[in-house]
């Protein structure tokens, strides 16, 4: 029995460079804003111990995964954290997994070629200096990329899978214990043998090119699962397969996209899990989600496909989002349960009792039309503005109670002043006349003061994610919501 619904319940923090926020956990630069205590992680692990999880995942990022990251002062401060955590997270009944992409490095997410033999020593040296350093992991997963991917010198998605069979093969010799969690996210496999690059390109991360990762074609797709299904017998029997229910960013199973054949297929034989990250926050406006309707209906299409053995429940502000990550987790628990009780449950534990309007007006945050939120709110701005004054009220309103029940992180009371302050913040942008500027000054000040006192990334993404947020509010007039402003940035179609 691989895949019994639900018993693989995945806390996937990414705290990449291009995703530093005040609620996500600064790693990778000391002396900044956003760092955690040991004494942070141990709650934050307790709490997720409470929610439900028995996975806690990361990234092993681009900038921890090349030379500097090897011989580093903020490497060697990483592998210190993330080995303090993987102790608590064992003690606490969750397993640890790491993913990292086969072969992209540094900061600037540069993919070095497997058909290069240099480049591809480069990329077998870094595999075991960081296997060498994280004994504690339980699971390693070997990812396809987003960022990076090649298709220079013939490599193509045939080629990850071969190459994610070597380095599987280097896990088993460093790691005997650990499983191999073999990542196919993308149309499938991002970018191998697609993505394209400027003239006299070398495997830098260009952003324009992007999109091009995810173009689908079905006989390519055919292809690489045929021969993904050739070479699961290479690999370790327990690898366990990241298959999405779709080919595509919010892995919606449509037409020649579902991937939900492919997934029977590899689920006769292998453990499967999704690696959805478009349900529960997408990766762009820092706001409190409230995204379950769809959370819930795709737990149910997961556990009708094959089943699914679980998957991961993607998070960018654990500080700000715990009703999400308790949604999410708890979908896998009860698919069936109705999630505005599940949440109404969960304020009685936060808050105590006589919370339950507070659900009522949480869902209004996700006006913003971005990854993975397929929410329609349909109110006229006045109504809005009204709306979030009242939720500012009941915040207001609940200073001090402190009646949590369930272990929680950071505390309740800091809780309720992030949420109190977003939504006065949309209350204000929501306003007759709001000095937008000033207030998108305040929000950037609160969420991602950090990125004034780093180098500017070669992602923008915060800078495109506030302007997003005012542009909306500066365009939203009356009764009419603007138009779907397009694909945000990171959805790359
Ligand atoms: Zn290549």
């Amino acid at each position: 029995m691989n895949n019994v619904f639900g018993q693989r319940r995945v806390y996937y923090n990414n705290f990449a460079e291009h995703l530093l926020n005040a609620y996500n956990p600064n790693m990778t630069h000391a002396g900044l804003p956003y760092c955690w205590s040991d004494r942070d992680w141990t709650a934050l692990i307790e709490m997720l111990e409470a929610f439900g999880y028995n996975v806690f995942q990361y990234w092993l990022t681009p900038r921890l995964f090349c030379r500097e990251g090897v011989t580093g002062e903020f490497g060697r401060k990483f592998t210190r954290q993330i080995n303090f955590i993987t102790e608590q997270a064992h003690r606490h009944n969750l397993k640890v997994e790491f993913l990292c992409s086969l072969s992209t490095v540094g900061s600037d997410w540069h993919t070095l070629c497997p058909g290069i033999p240099s480049e591809w020593e480069e990329c077998r040296y870094l595999w075991r200096e960081w296997l060498s350093r994280l004994p504690g992991t339980d699971i390693v997963g070997i990812f396809p990329g987003d960022p990076g991917a090649c298709s220079r010198h013939g490599c193509t998605a045939l080629t990850f899978i071969d190459r994610a069979n070597e380095i599987a093969a280097l896990v088993k010799q460093h790691l005997p214990h650990a499983q191999i969690d073999l990542g196919t996210w993308g149309p499938p496999i991002f970018g191998w043998g697609i993505i394209q690059g400027p003239e006299g390109w070398k495997g830098e991360f260009v952003q324009a090119y992007q999109h091009t990762a995810w173009q689908f074609d079905k006989k390519r797709a055919d292809e690489t699962m045929v021969h993904l299904l050739k070479r699961l017998p290479d690999f370790p029997s327990d690898t366990i397969v990241s298959i999405n229910l779709g080919f595509n960013p919010d892995g919606i199973p449509n037409g020649d996209q579902d991937a939900r054949p492919w997934a029977r297929q590899i689920a006769a034989a292998n453990p499967i899990q999704t690696w959805d990250f478009s349900l529960t926050e997408g990766e762009n406006a820092i706001l409190p989600h409230y995204r379950f309707q769809r959370l819930f209906e795709q737990r149910r299409r997961e556990r009708d496909a094959a089943p699914y053995s679980g998957g991961i429940c993607y998070t960018m502000t654990p500080k700000l989002n715990q009703l999400s990550l308790y949604e999410a987790a708890q979908s896998f628990i009860r698919p069936d349960d109705d999630y505005n009780e599940i949440a109404r449950e969960f304020y009685r534990q936060v808050f105590g009792p006589g919370t339950e309007e507070l659900v009522e007006h949480l869902p209004l945050f996700e006006i913003i039309k971005d990854w993975g939120n397929h929410l329609t709110i349909d109110l006229s701005r006045e109504d809005f503005h009204r709306r979030m004054n009242r939720l500012s009220e009941l915040l207001r309103g609940l200073e001090n109670r402190l009646a949590s029940t369930i272990p929680f992180f950071p505390t309740p009371e800091t809780y309720r002043q992030e949420l109190l302050f977003f939504a006065e913040m949309f209350a204000m942008l929501s306003g007759p006349a709001p000095d937008y500027d000033q207030l998108a000054r305040q929000y950037w000040q609160r969420v991602y003061a950090i990125y004034d006192q780093l180098p500017a990334h070669v992602d923008p993404r915060p800078q495109q994610a506030v302007r997003k947020i005012i542009d909306f509010f500066r365009t939203w007039k009356g009764a009419a919501l603007p138009q779907d402003q397009g694909p945000a940035n990171g959805q790359w179609v």
